[in-house]
């Protein structure tokens, strides 16, 4: 079998080191081609060491000097490059069958877009840039002709659960809604009242999955499941009302499908991020992925619950910036971008990010955003407005 090119958007993160994890269990079938990071030259060298990339990307300047000289000193194979420019490069090399689109945030959209561009096989965990993206990004996918596998064990639960030909970006057949299953975060059970006092630590000790922390903050605030329902609506075409989200605290269950008969599809395995990776690399094949079997018997008890809006406000504040459409998707995702950041570094109370939210939703009605170009405008502008009402104390 020939071997296939894989460049890893984001190889430094959770997503990033598990998709390396894989890989390296099937060193016949694949190679890596590319590997990229923001600025951490000591995480990224020691992949290089490992995997022996072609290239590696650092965005950077400096610390992609410094990864260069190591590089060198260390004899590996690998030409470093530096600068967003270069993440589009490898997203788009000839060798490369397929990119692993693992940056978190809007920042990754460009590298993402680039891969569609070039019609690789994208692998899509950066679920902020198919909220930023939308409608035009999925146009811009049936363009090119490109394959986008949903990597969110959610989304990748859902692709599983429809038929064998199903390519993402159309409208299933004979199907009446999907339900995303929630495991409703650190907090499922705190009450409201103590909600603002919530400190980062307590935020990102997610009790089923390890994550990178701004999905872990996320997932505390349930916004996390707020830009998955946007991120559903656009890899299969759905209306809002048919996306529900149901609680699901054993993260066992990773989502489900309802067709038009009765029958109810769901997928489900331990929590590990490698299955969905392993499934979208291999597709349609299936490919070991170190993953311990499930063990219902253990497991024991599947529970379902609806999800409380007041608690989670940022599920609602999501619910409403996918029906209003146009650019309000890009304007929630922009201030819980700079909302959850501020509020890792100690400068807002956990309560104060739905709040972000709600005034930015407000603030930026009318915006609109088109194609990349305007999607970034848009996000640019209500990331200084955020940052401006931040500092000025308002929130
Ligand atoms: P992480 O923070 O662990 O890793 C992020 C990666 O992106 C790192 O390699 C980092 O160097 C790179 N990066 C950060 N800022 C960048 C920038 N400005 N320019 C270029 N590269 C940059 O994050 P993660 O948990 O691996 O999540 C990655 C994406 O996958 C997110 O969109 C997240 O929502 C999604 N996701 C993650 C999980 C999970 O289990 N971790 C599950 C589902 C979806
Ligand atoms: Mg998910």
């Amino acid at each position: 079998m020939a071997t296939r090119g894989i460049t890893i958007l984001g190889a430094t993160g959770s997503i990033g080191r598990s998709t390396l994890d894989v890989l390296a269990r099937h060193r016949e079938a694949y190679e890596v081609v590319a590997l990229t990071a923001n600025r951490n030259a000591d995480g990224l060298f020691a992949l290089c060491q490992e995997h022996r990339p072609a290239f590696a990307v650092l965005v950077e300047s400096e610390a992609a000097r410094q990864l260069a000289a190591r590089v060198q000193a260390a004899g590996l194979p690998t030409r470093v490059l530096a600068g967003e420019a270069a993440l589009r490069e490898v997203a788009a090399l000839p060798q490369v069958d397929c990119v692993m689109a693992a940056i978190v945030g809007a920042t990754g959209l460009a590298p993402t877009l680039a891969a569609v561009q070039a019609k690789k096989r994208v692998l899509l965990a950066n679920k902020e840039a198919l909220v930023v993206g939308g409608a035009w990004f999925m146009s811009a996918l049936r363009e090119s002709g490109a394959e986008l596998i949903p990597i969110d064990s959610e989304h990748n639960a859902v692709f599983q659960c429809l038929p064998a030909n199903y390519r993402t970006g159309h409208m299933p057949a004979g199907i009446t809604r999907i339900l995303l299953t929630a495991s409703g975060g650190p907090l499922r059970d705190w009450p409201l009242d103590r909600m603002a006092a919530v400190t980062p630590e307590q935020a990102c000790a997610h009790p089923n999955w390890v994550m990178g922390r701004k999905i872990s903050v996320d997932s505390a605030t349930m916004m996390n499941k707020g830009l998955e329902i946007i991120e559903a609506r656009w890899l299969f075409d759905l209306m809002p009302e048919q996306i529900e989200v149901v609680v699901h605290p054993q993260s066992v269950v990773h989502s489900m499908v309802e067709y038009v008969d009765g029958s109810v599809l769901a997928q489900l395995g331990n929590p590990d991020m490698r299955t969905p990776i392993a499934q979208a690399l291999a597709y349609p094949a299936r490919l070991a992925a170190g993953v311990t079997p499930l063990d219902l018997i253990a497991t024991r008890q599947l529970d379902f619950a609806a999800p409380d809006l007041a608690r989670f406000p940022c599920l609602a504040h999501a619910y409403a910036a996918l029906r209003a459409g146009g650019a309000m998707p890009v304007v929630l995702n922009a201030a819980n971008e700079i909302a959850v950041a501020a509020f890792l570094a100690g400068q807002l109370a956990f309560t104060g990010i739905a709040a972000l939210l709600e005034r930015a939703l407000t603030h930026f009605s009318s915006a609109r955003a088109d194609d990349l170009d305007t999607a970034l405008a848009v996000d640019a502008e209500v990331r200084a407005w955020a940052g401006r009402a931040l500092a000025e104390g308002k929130t």
